[in-house]
């Protein structure tokens, strides 16, 4: 993930904020009260979706936009708005609230109180109930991967490709959830038993960003759920709308109400109310690293669980060995992929010297044949970034290694739509191939989050190693080799929490997700991300001498 604190989001006041009661002193007790006085506004909305947001949606009630709090929509107190814009063509699509401290903190109360019926009932219960937000998810997959594409950009396809992948951590760990069991441990004396029972962590608060609006939210709420946590969710304020139609089919699939609540708006103010709370256990992140940090340091003094799942700098390293065609394929879906806006998305490709020129020829050739255009056209392969900002971003990195030597093999421009393209007020970039890259350069080092791929030249097998590991990120690395051995030993010597050997589609429910060094702490998906939501708790009974 890029930069610090999220793009800058255009903010509204709305008429509704006059007359709106504040919750100005919220303590973490149950607020129904409050709740019911923030319900009322739910009823007179001061913005929603957009004319043409809702003519892209066939299920009306899908979208939501107004908090999720104890089975309630609740707009912010004060009644501030947030604008959710289509990267596509720079206009707003809907506005959600412009939450803060006290929405959050009457979500954090909802979450507790729920918390010991949820976390006592048989697994077996939560997970039948999360089969059906399954179900209840997978019936709404149209119209659910049109609004991620509408509030990120990214094409249909990718969508549809993350909603199939999203899915399945919701059954998987529905399921999953019933295989839990503890252990009896041999004792060292006759005198004591000891057993250890695997339990619900408690409230957690998870906070996703807006490059995967759908999984990285499955990934997080499914594991918590099944364990028996209940969860306040943030999600990026860039992309709420997939967020909160996932409330809504929670709330059709009858998941208790305060089990899962969903509060949008002001990043910092509701991330130092979950850190904060003494009553949110865990913190589950998907984010920059910066952010990650500042993350870590508030939940010191609650000593909160986190999982971190922060910024990586993804090598790919093609050996002489490798089969180019195969490897050029890979490199351009896993560097153009939400138009490189992923934290596993091909950063730095380092090639053989004597592949490189057939390896370059190639790539160039791929990627210039790439599509750029609006998500929601078939035939588009590349949508637009973010923001504008992140356009910024990318075109500053290109500069900077051209200017210290790096060649455009193609792209390295923004595109130039026309007059009257609706598209013209879009954030787009053009798919890009830089060759000559060296180390000095900004992008060596920087996570790109942009649709550009730079080449670099290595002569030796250590040389590559040093190079891929010469970074402080350590999420995902990639590496294409036919010979056995080598696989074995760059797999091992590659500083990263997750290694593609002759494969960049890494990701599944059933595979342990995350980094080392600063691209994060803990696993998502799998046994070990669901291990995440739990504590240890170590009984011990004493029977007494022998
Ligand atoms: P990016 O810059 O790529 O958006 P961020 O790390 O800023 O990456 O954002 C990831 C998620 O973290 C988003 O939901 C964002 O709103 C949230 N976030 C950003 N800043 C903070 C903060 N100070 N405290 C809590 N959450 C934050």
């Amino acid at each position: 993930m890029s930069g610090l604190f999220g793009s800058t989001r255009r903010l509204l006041l709305s008429a509704a904020s006059v007359s709106t009661p504040v919750l100005a002193a919220v303590s973490e007790s149950r607020l129904s009260t409050h709740l019911a006085a923030l319900a009322t506004l739910a009823s007179t909305p001061p913005c929603g979706p957009s004319p043409d947001l809702s003519a892209e949606i066939k299920d009306s009630k899908l979208l939501r936009t107004q908090n999720y709090v104890g089975g309630q929509w609740i707009e912010a107190a004060d009644g501030r708005q947030l604008e959710v814009v289509n990267p596509a063509t720079g206009k707003m699509i809907a506005t959600v609230p412009l939450s803060g401290a006290n929405e959050t903190r009457a979500a954090i109360a909802e979450a507790a109180t729920q918390f010991d019926a949820w976390g006592r009932r048989p697994a077996k219960e939560r997970g039948a109930i999360l089969k059906r937000w399954h179900a209840e998810v997978v019936a709404a997959r149209d119209d659910i991967t049109r609004l991620m594409t509408l509030e990120s950009g990214k094409p249909l396809a990718e969508s549809r490709g993350e909603f199939d992948n999203g899915v399945a951590s919701i059954e998987w760990f529905a399921e999953e959830a019933t295989r839990t069991c503890g252990d009896v441990l041999e004792s060292p004396d006759g005198s004591r038993r000891f057993m250890v029972l695997k339990q619900p962590v408690g409230v957690v608060g998870a906070i996703t960003p807006w490059n995967f609006p759908f999984s990285m939210i499955t990934r997080k709420v499914s594991p918590a759920l099944a364990a028996g946590c209940t969860v306040v969710l943030k999600p990026s304020e860039s992309t709420p709308l997939t967020a909160l139609a996932l409330a809504e089919l929670a709330d059709r699939a009858g998941i208790p109400h305060g089990v899962l609540n969903i509060v949008t708006g002001d990043a910092k103010a509701i991330g130092e109310a979950l850190l904060k709370s003494e009553l949110v256990r865990k913190v589950g992140f998907t984010g920059s690293t910066a952010v990650g940090k500042l993350l870590m340091a508030g939940g010191a003094a609650t000593v909160k669980r986190m999982s971190l799942e922060l910024g990586g700098n993804a090598p790919f390293i093609v050996f002489e060995d490798a089969d180019v065609e195969k490897a050029v394929t890979a490199v351009v879906s896993s560097s153009h992929r939400n138009s490189g806006q992923t934290c596993i998305c091909t950063n730095r490709v380092l090639v053989h010297e004597a592949v490189h020129d057939a390896f370059v020829a190639a790539l160039t050739q791929r990627v210039q044949a790439l599509r750029l255009g609006s998500g929601l056209e078939s035939g588009t392969s590349q949508g637009p970034l973010i923001s504008a900002a992140a356009v910024d971003r990318v075109e500053e990195k290109v500069q900077d290694a051209v200017a210290k030597g790096a060649s455009v093999a193609c792209g390295g421009a923004r595109p130039s739509w026309g007059p009257g393209s609706p598209l013209a007020g879009g954030f787009f970039y053009q798919p890009t191939v830089l060759t000559g890259a060296t180390i000095d350069m900004r992008m060596f080092h920087e996570e790109l989050f942009g649709p550009v791929t730079p080449v670099y030249k290595f002569s030796s097998d250590d040389e590559a190693v040093q190079m891929a590991n010469n970074t402080q990120y350590g999420l995902a690395a990639y590496f294409f080799t036919q010979d056995l051995s080598r696989a074995w030993r760059v797999a091992e010597r590659l500083e990263y929490g997750m290694v593609g050997v002759n494969e960049v589609a890494i990701t599944s429910e059933v595979a342990p997700f995350g980094g080392v060094k600063q691209s994060g702490l803990g696993r998502e998906q799998s046994k070990y991300g669901l291990a995440e939501f739990q504590d240890l708790k170590t009984v011990c009974l004493g029977i007494g001498p022998r």
